[in-house]
């Protein structure tokens, strides 16, 4: 039962299995809201079908269950939230912070980011398929994260009036998730760094949509090579019969301290005792190598 007003959320999208770099994403979020007596949501991001891996949804599923990471209230699913995306989008296009654009990539490149008049100041809507892009408020953008301290990154040009509802008629990424994390109140985002890029575009959204929560942006797991673990390039499944060995892996890499040798075998109470000596502080600032 939930106590105090934290409210975070776990947000995979089901391009493949959990690997141990997304269980680590996973076991955060869950510690960090756990140990402010938070809701913990569980939110299924099946918003790009052709990126999508039939069954991938019901194996993550079954990992958080195996790994003890219970979620509160039914797991939302984004491919049943068009409507509210359409909705929000519409909105963006009548108050005039988003526009219809027919730009290709490379008119943009050759325009440095400039869209034609056409774009930002059409006569009359534009014919046909287009993308709608949020007109961007800002080039580069500070936040202070709960991890990382003060943060300012550049919103590169061309990517500033960022897509939100792509030509295809798929909605992006960018929007589905601010429009998700504002609709279901999350007020604390624990995520993997490989995300932070995404944070200045997401909070101009936000801010547009009500009050920005508060972002944590965790070390990548990366193999010798350097590379990020992912779903791209590989990286294996985390084995659900190996459980609490896994969650012990994660709270290593998260810097946290792990429980006397007696809980190690029971995810329960391994979980337990990993909330009540939680500390965000401890977290590694840099990415962590795997063998
Ligand atoms: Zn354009």
């Amino acid at each position: 039962m939930a106590t105090s007003a934290y409210r975070g959320r776990f947000a995979p999208s089901p391009t493949g299995p959990l690997h141990l770099g997304s269980l680590c994403a996973a076991l955060a979020s869950f510690l960090d809201a756990r140990a402010a007596c938070g809701e913990w949501l569980l939110r299924i991001e099946d918003i790009d079908p052709p990126r999508e891996q039939p069954g991938a949804s019901e194996r993550i599923v079954a990992s958080l269950h195996a790994h003890a990471l219970r979620w509160d209230g039914d797991i939302v699913f984004q491919s049943r939230r068009h409507a509210a995306y359409a909705e929000v989008v519409a909105r963006l296009l009548a108050s005039g912070h988003a526009f219809h654009c027919n730009c290709s990539r490379k008119d943009l490149h050759q325009n440095r980011g400039r869209h034609r008049a056409a774009c930002t100041h059409p006569a009359t809507p534009p014919p046909g398929a287009s993308a709608v892009r949020l007109r961007a408020a800002a080039t580069r953008y500070r936040f202070d994260d709960l991890i990382l301290g003060s943060v300012t990154l550049p919103i590169p040009a061309g990517d500033d009036d960022f897509v939100i509802r792509r030509r295809d008629g798929l909605y992006a990424y960018q929007l589905a998730v601010v429009v998700d994390d504002a609709w279901q109140g999350i007020t604390h985002v624990v995520r993997g760094r490989d995300l932070l890029d995404s944070t200045p575009h997401q909070v101009l959204l936000h801010e547009l949509l009500g009050a920005p929560p508060r972002f944590a942006h965790l070390p990548l797991l990366v193999n010798a090579a350097g590379d990020k673990l992912s779903k791209q390039n590989h990286a294996p499944a985390i084995d659900d019969t190996q459980a609490s060995a896994n969650l012990l892996f994660c709270l290593r890499a998260l810097g946290q301290p792990v429980p006397p040798r007696e809980q190690h075998h029971d995810c329960e109470a391994l979980l337990r005792w990993a909330i009540a000596h939680w500390d965000r502080a401890r977290v590694p600032h840099v990415d962590l190598g795997v063998p």
